[in-house]
């Protein structure tokens, strides 16, 4: 359905065309100068993400309040031919909210962070998209209720919004898979400023509780990297919050840690099952807690857990100091959702037999158990232990070829070894289930100055300690030529990605037939390419007959 904001017919600017140039003073007129900012500092920053900057800088960075004000932005940006390109909190690093050409008006929507509608009986959430996964997490906690996929590593500053456009995956990813599959319905602005319902909330006065009406629209949005609308609202599933037990693993080698990993996969109430190599538990152990944090670890384990048994819990985890890691090689960390405790029980005895069979053994649960009592802390993972830069890259591939792509990406680091011993650039690995598949996840970290994107989002202790330290830009250019050499060799071994942003190359390896009905999509939903152009590998076309070519 689509429906106009009742706010929108009373608005000045609603009826009227603006020119390109009139833009900025139409906005200030509509949001008010506080919301309006085009300074050089934060058009500098927002060009920024993780992985460093963008070619060109958004011309006009705007903060909608509400809904009709963010449709009200897209409508006269659009309809003065230039670009929108929305953002949520910021944390990706594949090039998703960096502006591709001159004017554009990036849509700044973390005001846009409202919870509507709990409606626990019908099962599902209404939150605004500019929402974090930590607020929507901590406002259902409060009901005894979850979503079946609640959030990425990030989500004390990840939006809602971001995510889902980005198929974002981690926290349930094992069992529900990536944060599309919680989705219901969604609220698009579409490129006209008007808003576009999907699912049953597509019908008059239906509400979102049924993503299966007729052809799922709902899915044409999700992993889209806004270039086809900016997402408003989100209905998600709710559902109670499960019991759940914990249980970690050490590998003497790499392979029967995959091995273990693949074997898992299908395990009933499997939330989470993520694996370390030696390089990423040095660090974890290194960067990951403080003495205060453990402190505060520790208490969160005890308020989680509950009771005597969350206090035995926090004394074992204590009397561990949770510093064994240093001395493992490969770790894997397993977190089971069950309806009852006896169900999450089950789930990790099958797990232990798994690891029995794959020549491993059990260590104490630290990581797991403190990383579900508190899931989203501050972020302090966007620098290494040492103040190094950090960079991922990915893939996802079928289980099949789990041994092959990791062997693939192995044989680029055993080709590449003498240049980053040079430079200083460790890389360690991430692997995890998210559902039936399995993700590959090389991280890099090499020693480099902070950009304002950094300077803004690191903690005030690692701005102190390593914010004014040299440029590096050899090791800087080395990481991003492997870090795509890496993103190649994933490809090749059969590999999809999740955040495609204008990184990872998609519509190069589309079947012609899938690249066209993208292209048609694009038109049906942006006709003049003015939504996140760049986005999908999506250039800002203009024409119709632009469309017969690719970009
Ligand atoms: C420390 C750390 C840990 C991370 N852990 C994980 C993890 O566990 N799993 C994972 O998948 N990723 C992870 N990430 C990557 C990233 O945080 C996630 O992909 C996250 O979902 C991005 O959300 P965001 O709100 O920051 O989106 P942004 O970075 O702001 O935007 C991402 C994309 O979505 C688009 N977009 C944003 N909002 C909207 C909207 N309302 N409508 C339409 N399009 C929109 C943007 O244009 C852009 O293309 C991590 C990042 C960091 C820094």
């Amino acid at each position: 359905m689509i429906v106009q904001p009742s706010s929108l017919r009373d608005r000045t600017t609603s009826s009227r065309m603006v020119a390109a140039d009139d833009v900025e003073a139409s906005l200030r007129r509509m949001l008010g100068d506080d919301a309006v900012r085009s300074d050089e500092a934060e058009r500098d920053y927002y060009a920024h993400d993780i992985a460093g900057r963008g070619t060109i800088p958004p011309s006009i960075i705007a903060t909608p309040r509400n809904i009709a004000d963010a449709c009200e932005i897209v409508r006269l940006t659009v309809q003065a031919g230039r670009a929108i390109v929305p953002r949520g909190g910021g944390m990706s690093y594949t090039g998703g909210y960096q502006a591709a050409e001159d004017g554009a008006v990036l849509l700044d929507m973390r005001a846009l962070d409202r919870i509507d509608e709990i409606a626990e009986k019908d099962g599902y959430v209404i939150i605004e998209a500019g929402c974090t996964w930590a607020a929507l997490y901590d406002a259902l906690a409060e009901r005894g209720l979850r979503t079946p996929f609640f959030g990425p590593l990030s989500g004390v500053a990840a939006t809602v919004g971001g995510a889902l456009s980005q198929n974002a995956a981690f926290f349930g990813s094992g069992q529900h898979g990536v944060s599309a599959d919680s989705v219901l319905g969604l609220e698009i602005i579409l490129a006209n400023g008007s808003l576009l319902r999907t699912g049953s909330w597509a019908a008059k006065d239906h509400a979102p509780f049924q993503r299966a009406y007729g052809p799922d629209l709902t899915g044409l949005f999700l992993g889209d990297c806004g270039a086809f609308g900016v997402k408003a609202r989100v209905a998600l599933k709710i559902q109670p919050i499960p019991r759940t037990e914990f249980a970690s693993f050490a590998f003497p080698d790499g392979a029967a840690l995959v091995g273990a990993q693949v074997a898992m996969a299908g395990l009933p109430g499997l939330a989470e099952c993520f694996g370390f190599d030696p390089v990423a538990n040095e660090n974890l152990m290194r960067g990951g807690f403080s003495f205060r944090e453990k402190a505060e670890a520790l208490s969160d384990i005890a308020q989680a857990t509950g009771g005597i048994r969350g206090l035995l819990a926090a004394a074992g985890v204590g009397a561990r100091r949770m510093a064994f890691l240093d001395k493992i090689e490969h770790s894997l960390h397993v977190v089971a959702d069950g309806p009852d405790g006896a169900a999450a029980r089950e789930t990790i005895e099958k797990a232990r037999a798994i690891v029995k069979a794959h020549g491993g053994g059990e260590i104490p649960d630290s990581i797991p158990r403190a990383t579900r009592a508190k899931p989203f802390r501050p972020i302090k993972a966007l620098l290494g232990p040492d103040g190094e830069l950090w960079l991922p890259v990915h893939g996802i591939v079928p289980l099949s070829q789990a041994h092959a792509a990791l062997d693939s990406v192995h044989a680029l680091l055993a080709k590449t070894s003498a240049d980053r011993e040079r430079l200083g650039v460790r890389v360690s690995m991430l692997t995890a289930l998210v559902g039936h598949a399995f993700l590959i996840e090389p991280q890099f970290f090499w020693r480099d100055a902070l950009g304002p994107f950094h300077q803004r989002h690191v903690t005030p202790a690692q701005r102190e300690r390593y914010g004014s330290q040299a440029a590096n830009t050899e090791a800087r250019a080395f990481v991003h030529a492997l870090r795509g050499r890496m993103a190649a060799a994933l490809d090749g071994s059969g590999g999809a990605h999740f955040q495609i942003g204008r990184y990872y190359d998609y519509r190069t390896g589309l079947a012609p037939a899938a690249d066209e009905a993208l292209l048609g999509v694009k038109a049906v939903f942006d006709p003049t390419f003015r939504m996140n152009p760049g986005a999908l590998g999506l250039a800002g076309h203009k024409t119709s007959s632009d469309l017969q070519r690719r970009p």
